[in-house]
């Protein structure tokens, strides 16, 4: 058995009280906890061992290296590690010769770049606490006899831990019923970053499912293939784009935005409070979707305050709407999407996708639209599944999540928003009790703070959680 633990204690000068912290996954999460708790290593006696099977650590499904340079969704100047330091990453950009400022969307890659940097330097700095990187997938994760934690890898090898930090991230798109005919075939793309690699030339017309953040990618991608892509199909159960990040200068909204905090627990009462700051915001010459960003941070303390019928009744009604108007997208790449449109390449519909079915080297795709009584049909050369990151716990085809789930150690909540998670990030267990050393950072944390997906939330998590790991919170509040 390889042993973080025995690792840390023949490479380096660790006692035998040093605490090994594994973090399974190093995408942004992952590695963001690393370095925080890098940066802890002369203050706690802890080894951060982190297993993940890419190479590129930070990268994740988010910023890997492709072969187009996808932009970030987040301006520069919200995308640094630490909040406090708000031009980290811009400074990092700037090095590298890149002019840009605040409001500048950059290259998703580059920002994997400036993961690594920030890690490289956190890591050397801690000399012999140094982390180390296992360059595999965890398979399961079982206590040992003396209540440690045992991660099997698919090496065939396990690590020893004593607390574990499950940074798993996004999994793939949901499997479409729909399309099981044509699943296994070479006209059903899942990965849409795939786009461009070998065997995506010479199509003439494509069907993407689901018009959002992905949707954006792939038109974008699928435009730079030559010789052009003719017709691109758009469907959706609402039709409905992304919005474009404001352009409209950012208003100062006055002490109103108390009255969001002063509607805490009734639903009906905060979306009236939120209706009025929004006209308030246009009243003053402002764009009313920054309300978004002025209020974020009060997110979680109201998604906390609803009920469970409450919050069923937000994600009915009103969830298609705040995706569309909180994830929003550049002005550059949805200003492309929107000629693509003009130009009659691309298509948005709104409806209901019935079937598709493989007609010599064509997919017949048959389909609803929103309202109609009449299907009606394509024929295309490929069906691109855009429709993101299947969020069900259930539907993980990771084993590792498979195998948490069956021996009770996580418990996915009743929204299928992701998993219960304490306070401190503490993964509640199937009956509903924190498991002793077990943690939780990723977009699943929507389950009890709704916004948690991206870098400015998670980035507050990760501090969070090695302050736990290291001591720190516990210290503070003794
Ligand atoms: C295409 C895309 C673009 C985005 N752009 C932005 C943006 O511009 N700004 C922003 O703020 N947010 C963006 N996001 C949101 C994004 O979810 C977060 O910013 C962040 O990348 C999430 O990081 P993560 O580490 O939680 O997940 P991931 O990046 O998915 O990383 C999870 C890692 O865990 C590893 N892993 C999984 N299972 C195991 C296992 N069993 N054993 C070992 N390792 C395992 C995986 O290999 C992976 O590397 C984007 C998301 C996507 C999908």
């Amino acid at each position: 058995m390889k042993s973080a633990g025995h690792g840390a204690a023949s490479t380096a000068t660790a006692s035998t009280t040093t605490r090994v912290v594994a973090v399974v996954g190093a995408g942004f999460s992952g590695i963001c906890v690393a370095i925080q708790l890098l940066r802890r290593a002369g203050l706690a006696p802890l080894r951060v061992a982190l297993v993940e099977p890419r190479a590129d650590l930070g990268a994740g499904l988010a910023y890997a290296t492709r072969d187009y340079p996808y932009p970030l969704n987040v301006a520069a100047g919200q995308m640094s590690v630490d909040a406090a330091r708000a031009n980290d990453f811009l400074q990092f950009a700037r090095a590298q010769g890149i002019q840009a400022g605040p409001a500048d969307y950059l290259p998703r890659p580059l920002y994997g770049e400036y993961l690594r940097a920030r890690f490289a330097e956190a890591n050397l700095a801690a000399g012999d606490a140094r982390a180390l990187h296992y360059r595999a997938r965890v398979l399961q994760l079982r206590r040992s006899a003396d209540a440690r934690w045992e991660l099997w890898l698919d090496d065939g090898s396990a690590l020893r831990a004593d607390d574990v930090v499950l940074a798993l991230g996004n999994g793939p798109p949901a499997a479409l019923p729909a399309l099981a005919d044509i699943s296994t075939s070479g006209h059903y793309v899942d990965d849409p970053w795939s786009i461009g690699l070998h065997g995506h030339e010479n199509i003439d017309s494509v069907l993407l499912v689901g018009s959002g953040l992905t949707m954006v990618d792939a038109a974008l991608r699928l435009a730079a293939i030559r010789p052009r892509v003719r017709h691109i199909h758009v469907l959706s159960r609402h039709g409905l784009l992304p919005e474009s990040q404001a352009s409209a200068p950012r208003p100062a909204i006055g002490p109103d935005a108390g009255a969001i905090g002063m509607a805490r627990g009734s639903l009906r009462r905060m979306l009236r409070a939120w209706r009025r700051l929004a006209g308030e915001i246009g009243d003053a010459g402002g764009d009313w979707r920054e309300l978004f960003a002025l209020l974020r941070a009060q997110v979680p303390d109201l998604w906390h305050s609803l009920d469970a019928v409450q919050r069923a009744r937000f994600l009915r009604h009103a969830r298609a709407h705040w995706d569309v108007h909180r994830h929003r997208v550049p002005t550059g790449p949805l200003s492309a999407v929107r000629s693509l449109e003009r130009l009659g390449v691309l298509e948005v519909h709104a409806g209901r996708l019935e079937s598709a079915r493989l007609l010599d080297d064509v997919v017949a795709v048959q389909w609803r639209p929103r309202g109609a009584h009449r299907s009606r049909a394509w024929l295309v050369n490929r069906v691109i599944n855009c429709t993101g990151p299947d969020h069900l716990v259930l539907h993980s085809p990771d084993p590792l999540v498979k195998s948490l789930l069956a021996n009770g150690l996580i418990r996915p909540d009743a929204h299928s928003l992701g998993i219960e998670v304490a306070a401190h990030g503490q993964v509640l267990s199937a009956s509903a009790a924190p498991v002793d050393g077990l943690y939780y950072i990723g977009p699943w944390l929507r389950a009890r703070d709704w916004e948690a997906t991206a870098v400015p939330e998670l980035r507050a998590h990760a501090a969070r959680l090695a302050q736990v790991l290291s001591g720190e919170a516990l210290a503070l509040s003794a």
